[in-house]
């Protein structure tokens, strides 16, 4: 039977250990196992990790490295696994397809083994390749298998603009849409402040300081870059992502975020995982939105599409 609040981690370096620290810090499991190729790290992250469920501030989290065998009652299973871009390296996810998306294939090998039934969310770059590769190669249900996709580039963009105007980013409505990587894209058509429309932000907050569109835009896209050449990887952004992910579905939130996942149709696009929002709860994915765009803005959903495609082409 499966355990609501069991999570498997797999991949068990930055990003992997990152998560395994926040779930526990946010008591958003009752066991976690943690998998990876390099049996020591993950039991070496394991052991550090259930140290803390010790203190009062924990709750009495059973964590612990694992094997695949224990997917076969994971209510949720988090795949991390395989390697980053490193410092100095081509800034471009994609570079990353043909060797990431046959680890997925080993790793979903393995996981399907033993279920078809736990919640899995890919965060494996190239985000979207991996996300669509194991959503289409493994007969596990549609719905439950969901990319963290242009969530982390919609926190970024939200700080970013928080900044500008000196509010708090969760006043920040507004999606960033399509890959995660270089084409993503905020739809400035979606984008207000507490209610209040992008074209009146700089009057209703009295700035005379416009923002600079293109400027936030190259920003998104380049802030991750900039990460990983100043402290060699990201991972806390991404951890909190999980989290949110996680939370959504423990709790049955239905709560709409821009997630990847297959395209079934929406804007006239299949055969490629994008993000664009979708509804997230226990059931897994069980609503795709097809928001009203502007005719630039589904240009560059297209774009986005073509990155992507052409990346699992080369896979
Ligand atoms: P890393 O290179 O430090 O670690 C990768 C880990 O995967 C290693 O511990 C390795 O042993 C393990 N691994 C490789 N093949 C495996 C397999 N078949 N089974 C089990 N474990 C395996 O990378 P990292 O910094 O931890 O990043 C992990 C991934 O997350 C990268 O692809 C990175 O690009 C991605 N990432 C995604 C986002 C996002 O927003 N989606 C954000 C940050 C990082």
């Amino acid at each position: 039977m499966i355990k609501r609040g069991k999570v498997v981690i797999i991949g068990a370096s930055n990003v992997g250990s990152a998560i395994l620290n926040k779930i526990t810090d946010f008591q958003l499991a009752s066991e976690i196992a943690l998998i990876d190729l390099n049996a020591d790290k993950a039991k070496g992250e394991a052991l550090d990790a259930s140290h803390a469920t010790s203190c009062i501030y924990s709750t009495n989290i059973n964590v612990h490295s694992g094997t695949y065998a224990d997917c076969k009652d994971a209510g949720i299973i988090i795949i991390t696994a395989g390697p980053s871009i490193r410092p100095g390296e081509t800034p471009d996810r994609l570079i990353l397809a043909k060797t990431n998306s046959k680890i997925m294939g080993s790793i979903m090998t393995e996981i399907t083994k033993y279920t078809k039934e736990a919640m899995i969310i890919a965060i494996t770059n190239p985000l979207d390749v991996a996300t669509h590769c194991i959503a289409t190669k493994f007969d596990y249900p549609r719905e439950k298998i969901v990319g963290t996709g242009t969530m982390l580039e919609t926190f970024r963009f939200r700080r970013i603009l928080a900044n500008h105007y000196h509010v708090d980013p969760k006043n920040i409505h507004g999606y960033i849409l399509g890959e995660h990587g270089n084409s993503a894209f905020p739809a400035w058509s979606t984008v207000n402040i507490a209610g209040m429309p992008l074209e009146h932000l700089d009057d209703c907050f009295n700035f005379s300081d416009k923002i600079e569109r293109k400027a936030i835009e190259d920003e998104i896209v380049q802030v991750a870059y900039d990460i990983i050449n100043l402290k060699g990887w990201t991972n806390t952004g991404i951890a909190m992502v999980a989290c949110r992910f996680i939370k959504s579905i423990l709790y049955d939130e239905h709560t709409i975020l821009p997630m990847s996942a297959p395209l079934e149709g929406e804007y006239g696009l299949t055969d490629v995982s994008l993000s664009i929002p979708r509804m997230l709860c226990a059931e897994g994915v069980v609503k795709s939105f097809e928001v009203k765009l502007t005719d630039e803005e589904r240009k560059l959903l297209y774009a986005s599409a073509d990155s992507v495609r052409k990346a699992l082409a080369s896979c």
